[in-house]
């Protein structure tokens, strides 16, 4: 069985010098906002371009501070891409604010910048773009509406790290496109930790200190508490395990994109739809996303061919049983993308035999 993705493989590349920062955690016994957390929150934020990182307990987690701390509360509504994960949306209603959906091209599956100006009203706070399946979304349309309307711009930056746009004539990364972005170290990111783990980055001083306090009980100085504020931190194993791991990331996205290519190259069969790309560095596949009509059927197929597949996702959120009160919405192009969407494997461990046995079965179907 080729499996969707090997953990086990991606991490133990790197077991060595996992194991030696980690003895030395254990050697000084400090566990929380440590040395290990300064070292790769500067890294990472030198990585993404950005003045600021802030380590925290995981995706949901960034998003949702991002959004408390810019202060949108109760009747601020936030455009958001229909087919997003769950998570970006959950982010938006935990802090009371409205979701205002808006439907992705179909062939990049990101959010479509041109329809997103007719959603805009006087209570529009925010744009959230999520650069879903590891493409960064193409940001100039959208930093003109931000503009214009005076809007926020936050990225759900979870499954691109690495990935950037072209920004006259320069390579600029995600969690540098907006004036804040939540990333995720679940261990099936492109930078995964070995259990949960987030980020917020950010250019702007006066949100980056706010962030860093209310993700620390609500306080700048011990025991002096401005914010009513939560628990979120980046432990110290989780730290050392991303700070390992963050030198490889350009290695290992770079081996997706060569898997990727050659996928699209080969794969020649007229029932399975292959993703669009914008440019080579837009894109750092988090997963590979094909869509065909009878998706079960062709998903049965992989499994019995043995090849390990999974579907990200097979319910957009307004259809899910949380959301009740948008179960009657209608969202056609993400409706689509939902029924007749399947990811491939992919991942920086894969062997070409693998790669090449995939294309086969996958031709032949
Ligand atoms: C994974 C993910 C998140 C949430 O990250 P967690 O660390 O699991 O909380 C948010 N948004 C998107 C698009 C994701 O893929």
């Amino acid at each position: 069985m080729i499996k969707f993705l090997d953990l086990e493989k991606i991490n133990n590349r790197f077991r060595d010098e996992i194991d030696s920062r980690i003895k030395t955690i254990l050697d000084k016994g400090w566990y929380l906002q440590g040395e290990e957390n300064e070292i790769f929150t500067k890294n990472f934020a030198q990585y993404c371009g950005t003045k600021h990182c802030i380590g925290v307990a995981n995706g949901l987690d960034a998003l949702n501070l991002i959004i408390k701390a810019m202060g949108f509360t109760a009747g601020d509504e936030i455009i958001v891409p229909a087919n997003t994960y769950i998570a970006s949306i959950l982010a938006i209603t935990q802090n009371g604010c409205t979701p205002v959906l808006v439907e992705p091209d179909i062939n990049t599956y990101n959010i479509n910048p041109d329809l997103i100006e007719e959603k805009i009203t006087s209570r529009t706070k925010a744009i959230m773009v999520v650069h879903l399946y590891g493409q960064a979304v193409q940001m100039e349309k959208i930093w003109d509406l931000a503009k214009k309307y005076n809007l926020k711009v936050i990225e759900d930056s979870a499954q691109a790290h690495g990935a950037g746009i072209n920004v006259e004539g320069e390579i600029k990364r995600v969690g540098n496109l907006s004036d804040a972005s939540g990333f995720s170290f679940y261990p099936g990111k492109n930078l995964g930790c070995m259990g949960d783990g987030g980020a917020v980055t950010t250019n702007d001083d006066e949100l980056a200190q706010k962030i860093k306090a209310i993700a620390n009980y609500g306080s700048d100085r011990k025991y002096h508490h401005i914010y009513k504020g939560v628990n979120s931190r980046l432990d110290e194993i989780q730290a050392a395990v991303l700070d390992v791991k963050l030198k490889y990331l350009d290695k290992d996205n770079q081996r997706r994109r060569e898997i990727s290519k050659y996928y699209r190259e080969n794969i020649k069969n007229k029932k399975i739809i292959l993703p669009e790309t914008y440019n080579e560095h837009s894109h750092v596949w988090h997963v590979f996303v094909v869509r065909t009509k009878e998706r079960d059927k062709f998903q049965q197929y992989l499994s019995d061919n043995g090849i390990q597949t999974i579907i990200h996702y097979p319910t957009p959120p307004h259809k899910q049983e949380c959301y009740k009160e948008w179960n009657n919405l209608s969202f056609p192009i993400t409706e689509e993308i939902h029924k007749t969407i399947i990811s491939l494997p992919i991942s920086p461990v894969m062997t070409d035999e693998e790669v090449k046995k995939i294309v086969e079965v996958v031709n032949k179907y």
